[in-house]
């Protein structure tokens, strides 16, 4: 007996999960038609022999998610259970996704990456993994997870660095696998994001003069009264003008929670229901600043108790844990608190001490609440009148310097101990406990910590005093690494010269397993590589012109076609002064002209891929946009990607790394810049039918030693070394367009 394609068919066309009545005549199971009533997932019914029907449902049990029984005599619906979904290998599930979802191709490499991951995960090991484009890197590793978990009753958490990953894996991934396999995802959002009913009723109750002003009140009150989440998103997809400071004065934080003395604890809590279906997941979907954060808060973290965690985009790992990991104390934070203690306008208060009666307690600490806003008004001045906006602090300014951070951290430890006044309160007592935290973290600044960066950062409006390690390799063992059976990495480009060693030295890993998947793509035939010798070098005061002339000449080769190009930059500076100069050009060949900051990202990618256009971009475009087609068939980078050590983070490792005799362009800036050079050159072909051409100018790669890191960092492909004047011709004849 079997069901025949022509069922299936019917089954997949259904737009939302039916009930098919089903007839078994000559071996075939036919589904003849739809019958009334929505169900969750595929359901057959059968009605001709009970027998037959448990057969089938045994069988075809990874399609089928109900198995009901149609009694002809007694004209009944006899439900024969839910058919359990068998455990199936990760060939077996790649097979069933091919037979489910005619356009999924088999790629060998994904099955090959999946099972480096299952071994991984099975064995308890660290793993790192590089996956081209093209080789379906979210799949070969959802799988193995989703298997690891069920059969060890564990969690894996899967952390993504982007919200559109995040929202491809729920959206995409995940629903193609539940044709298959039994499992409970879930997706994590940081504890911020949840409404926390307490402080809602709180406020509510003693109303906030200055906070409700616009009417945001009334908006709260009835998101409050029709909410089933409590989620941030919510609340502001019905109204995007809504202040922010109205949601962080109402979200759930572990500081402000009452715990088991509110009324609203576990079970009516949104953060706390939320948290409750985390542990039943068998999957997590998070990113990685929800790992990295609730590492630090541990316990009180949004994440259960988990086994294992896949780090995708895990090349960006090092500049996120660098960020989590740096202990701020912000001058515009501290503020935020002395308004929700107390502020008084037109002569009213509002607050949390304003409920308080007038006596000495509270006007002493009125009192105190002014030395600090006049402590935070000293500061401002005082780093005003700096001329960089970052400052490391060192042992030639510390003696400048520290007075004014003492007088900071003097007053707002003042303040903290007399809040202590009111300690049966969760909210004075949460910022007592922040301000402490506050004050001890500036008097940091004083200790002689070696593997601690200590920085400030100013605007106009506030200060940062800054406490970065020196090297996130330390708290990630501490704070990850620890925690985990098995640490998985995986990203498109993490090699550099098809090797791991400067990844495994920024993350701190000493052991794992290692695969770099085979590309997916033949570059060879559908690319070609195209420097420049005679281009002067990026620093020289002609480059921008010399660039304009090029990009001119990449319109006139593609002029007659339908074709775009991504111009990527290292420096919005050299980004707007090219854009000038070419502009005009390239608008009179009759392509649109784009830069990266006139509208956001998104509208610029939209209108980006519609039009023959040329791309200005920067930052976040050389690893961010994922084009398909004409649209990009050419990506143009105009200077190698080094990073120009000038930030107090980067320029203090630098030092520390020259003290220590290392070689700091070799061992760090390098393999850094050839990791982002790879990355805006996987922007070119993102699917089988791309084809295009990578253009360099920045001639320091064929006329310096260390050029060839890059060159050979790229999949092999097509290379011609040409002068500047012969870039229209060459793009000509890789597309056949002149
Ligand atoms: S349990 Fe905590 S987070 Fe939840 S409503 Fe109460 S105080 Fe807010």
């Amino acid at each position: 007996m079997r069901i025949n394609k022509d069922s299936f068919a019917i089954l997949n066309k259904s737009e939302t999960p039916s009930v098919f009545r089903v007839n078994i005549s000559e071996e075939v199971v036919k589904i003849e038609e739809k019958v009334e009533g929505n169900l969750y997932g595929d359901v057959l019914v059968f009605s001709d022999s009970m027998e037959d029907a448990f057969d089938i449902g045994v069988q075809y049990r990874d399609v089928i998610d109900y198995l009901l029984f149609f009694d002809k005599e007694s004209q009944k619906v006899v439900v024969l259970g839910e058919p359990e979904k068998p455990v199936l290998s990760i060939e077996e599930i790649f097979g069933r996704i091919q037979k489910i979802f005619k356009d999924f191709e088999e790629r060998k490499e994904q099955v090959k990456l999946s099972k480096e991951i299952e071994n991984c995960l099975e064995e308890g090991k660290f793993g790192i993994f590089e996956a081209p484009t093209g080789t379906g890197k979210s799949l070969a590793y959802l799988i193995p997870s989703i298997l690891y978990a069920k059969k060890h009753s564990l969690k894996v958490v899967v952390s993504t660095n982007t919200i559109n990953l995040q929202r491809q894996l729920m959206e995409k991934d995940l629903p193609v696998l539940k044709n298959i396999i039994d499992f409970n995802a879930k997706v994590a959002l940081g504890r911020s994001n949840y409404l926390c009913k307490r402080k809602v009723d709180s406020i509510f109750e003693k109303g906030n003069l200055f906070l409700f002003e616009d009417g945001s009140y009334e908006k709260l009150k009835s998101f409050v009264n029709s909410t089933k989440t409590g989620v941030k998103a919510e609340f502001f997809t019905s109204d995007t003008t809504i202040d922010e400071t109205l949601w962080e004065s109402v979200a759930s934080t572990s500081l402000t929670c009452a715990h088991t003395k509110c009324p609203y604890y576990k079970n009516r809590c949104f953060y706390y229901k939320a948290r409750a279906l985390l542990e039943s997941a068998d999957l997590i979907v998070a990113n990685h600043h929800i790992v990295l954060s609730d590492a630090l808060v541990k316990e009180a973290g949004v994440l259960p108790d988990y086994d294992a965690v896949i780090f995708d985009e895990a090349h960006n790992l090092e500049k996120n844990a660098t960020n989590y990991f740096t202990q701020t104390v912000s001058t515009a934070e501290i503020s935020k608190l002395l308004d929700r203690l107390y502020i008084k306008k037109k002569r009213k208060e509002a607050g949390l001490l304003s409920d308080i009666a007038e006596d000495k307690n509270k006007t002493e600490c009125v009192s105190y609440i002014k030395e600090v806003r006049r402590a935070i008004e000293d500061v401002l001045e005082f780093f005003g009148g700096f001329k960089q906006d970052e400052i490391t602090v060192n042992a030639d300014n510390l003696y400048k310097i520290k007075p004014h951070i003492n007088a900071l951290s003097d007053t707002v430890s003042n303040l903290s101990l007399k809040l202590k006044h009111w300690k049966d309160s969760v909210d004075i007592s949460a910022i007592a406990q922040s301000l402490s935290d506050y004050s001890d973290a500036l008097n940091l600044f004083f200790e002689n910590e070696v593997s601690d960066i200590k920085w400030i950062k100013k605007t106009k409006t506030y200060v940062h005093f800054n406490i970065t390690p020196l090297s996130i390799s330390e708290a990630l063992r501490e704070n990850i690494y620890e925690r985990a059976e098995s640490v998985i990495f995986t990203s498109a480009t993490i090699s550099v010269n098809g090797n791991f060693d400067f990844f495994k030295k920024t993350v701190g890993v000493d052991t794992a397993n290692e695969f770099i998947a085979e590309n997916n793509f033949d570059y060879d035939s559908t690319s070609k590589l195209v420097i420049t010798s005679d281009t002067p070098f990026p620093d020289s005061p002609e480059y921008a012109n010399a660039l304009s002339k090029c990009i001119v000449s990449i319109a006139k080769g593609i002029k007659n076609i339908d074709a775009g190009a991504l111009i990527l930059f290292t420096s919005y500076r050299m980004l707007n002064k090219t854009y000038e100069l070419s502009c005009e050009r390239l608008e009179s060949l009759g392509f649109v002209v784009l830069r990266q900051g006139d509208f956001d990202n998104f509208e610029t990618l939209k209108e980006f891929k519609k039009n023959r256009s040329f791309l200005f971009a920067t930052s976040s475009f050389w690893e961010g946009i994922d084009v398909k087609g004409d649209a990009l068939s050419i990506v143009f980078i105009t200077r190698l990607p080094f990073e120009v050590p000038n930030t107090p983070v980067e320029s203090s490792r630098y030092e520390v790394m020259k003290r220590q005799g290392v070689n700091a362009f070799i061992e760090y800036s390098l393999p850094k810049a050839v990791l982002k050079f790879r990355q805006g050159f996987g922007r070119l072909i993102r699917d089988k039918n791309d084809r295009g051409v990578i253009l360099v100018t920045d001639s320091r790669i064929i006329r310096k030693t260390y050029g060839k890191v890059f060159v050979d960092s790229l999949p092999k492909l097509k290379k011609e070394v040409i002068k500047t004047n012969e870039i229209k011709d060459s793009i000509c004849s890789f597309f056949g367009s002149c």
